[in-house]
């Protein structure tokens, strides 16, 4: 099974009005912290056994990696290092800023080793950046591909959003277009959410913006499923694309519920161990607050503030609802770790959503089609329901074998 690793790097120059990432608007602690997560690095280490110290992945996320000095990047990696191996040819992404990043910064961080860049553009036109209070220029999100290449990158992608407040489908498709003809190896395409809390969402309760109607939401996310399939991009999750094989190999751990170590201020990690000779399977949360963060790790302490132990219902419907928005049900893994026959579970979602070509059955694989990914919350909450019911028969029967035969 993959492994992988993911850094949370906590600092924006500017927050974002629609986001809800843990983040601080400052620039000011970045060293203080990056001496911090390397002390997290050293207590989280201790506690790993060494099955769990070699990765597949390495992720800087955000907050804006990019906002790190090539030196600061290299202090953090050397220190991984010393307790961690990668496999070879391990795909280490780092999430960017287009207004962060200079020709001097790429050429140093290709050179230490990070061989995937992920670019939040959002957007080509000007008045969508200025509304969603985004630091870059149209202009710096045209160059941040070149200026990519040019360092040595052969693996990026962008963000991209749709359904905002005033934006045209001319403007939605055109920022498609722009993509695609920058040769993008990966797109993600998310439509705007208001989550609670932002000043986005302030903005819609007071009537300031308005949604863009679920039709018009539904259009633009069919017409960019349709043109990037057009263009060569494999749709294999909800929202991402990918040209030539390069699927995001971090996110797809996430998304086939393999598990990822995680380290930095609200970060949380998935990570399985034996518990009195049982495989447990753990998720924790670190504090979402760099001053919690930093006081925790100065003092000798993991800065976790929550965990909790996952049932095997909970990872079964859990495996279920990622994989189905993402490359379909792996059948054979589905019985070898729950025991559950996918074809016979899902049988009437199956028979339903196969006849209107919304799911394709094959014999590895249950994965939605191009169409189907438009509906996945229908289909994956019918998922859920068929599941809990015939789970519950199988696991029942399984115990009632076990206790005649003891
Ligand atoms: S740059 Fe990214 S992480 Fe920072 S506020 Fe904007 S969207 Fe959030």
């Amino acid at each position: 099974m993959p492994l992988g690793l993911y850094l949370h790097i906590p600092f924006c120059e500017k927050k974002c009005i629609y986001c809800d990432f843990y983040s601080l608007e400052t620039t000011n602690l970045i060293g203080e912290f990056v001496e911090t997560l390397i002390a997290e690095i050293d207590l989280r280490a201790a506690l790993l056994p060494a099955s769990k110290r070699h990765f597949d992945t390495l992720f800087f996320g955000g907050g804006t990696p990019s906002l790190l000095s090539p030196k600061q990047l290299d202090n953090i990696l050397t220190r991984l290092h010393k307790h961690f191996t990668f496999t070879d040819g391990a795909e280490w992404t780092m999430e960017c800023n287009p207004g962060t990043i200079t020709p001097a910064s790429l050429h140093a961080y290709r050179a230490l080793g990070i061989n995937r860049l992920s670019y939040g553009v959002q957007s080509f036109f000007e008045e969508d950046l200025q509304f969603l209070s985004r630091i870059h220029s149209k202009h710096e999100a045209m160059d941040a591909i070149r200026l990519s290449r040019e360092a040595g990158f052969e693996n990026v992608n962008l963000d991209l959003m749709f359904a905002l407040p005033n934006q045209s489908f001319a403007n939605w498709k055109r920022n498609l277009e722009t993509a695609v003809s920058l040769e993008t190896d990966h797109i993600s395409a998310y439509s705007l959410i208001f989550e609670p809390g932002t000043p986005l969402n302030a903005m819609l309760q007071r009537g300031e913006v308005r949604q863009q109607d679920e039709e018009r939401d539904a259009e633009m996310y069919a017409w960019g499923i349709d043109f990037l399939a057009q263009h060569g991009y494999e749709q294999y999750e909800v929202s991402n694309f990918a040209k030539g094989g390069k699927v995001c190999r971090h996110n797809c751990i996430y998304w086939q519920g393999d598990e990822y170590v995680s380290l930095g201020p609200s970060a949380h990690g998935y990570i399985s161990g034996d518990s009195t000779g049982e495989q447990v399977f753990m998720r924790y949360w670190n504090a979402r607050s760099l001053k919690r963060y930093m006081d925790a790790v100065r003092g000798g302490e993991l800065p976790v503030t929550n965990s909790e132990l996952l049932t095997e219902k909970e990872r079964m419907f859990e495996r279920a609802f990622l994989e189905l928005r993402a490359r379909g049900i792996r059948k054979l893994d589905f019985m070898r770790d729950f025991g559950i026959d996918i074809d016979a579970a899902l049988a009437p979602l199956i028979a339903e959503f196969t006849k209107d070509n919304l799911l394709l059955n094959t014999p590895e694989r249950l994965v939605l089609s191009p169409s189907g990914y438009a509906v996945c919350d229908a289909i994956t909450l019918e998922a859920i329901t068929l599941l809990e019911k015939h789970s519950g028969t199988v696991w029942e029967q399984h115990e009632e074998h076990e206790e005649i035969a003891e």
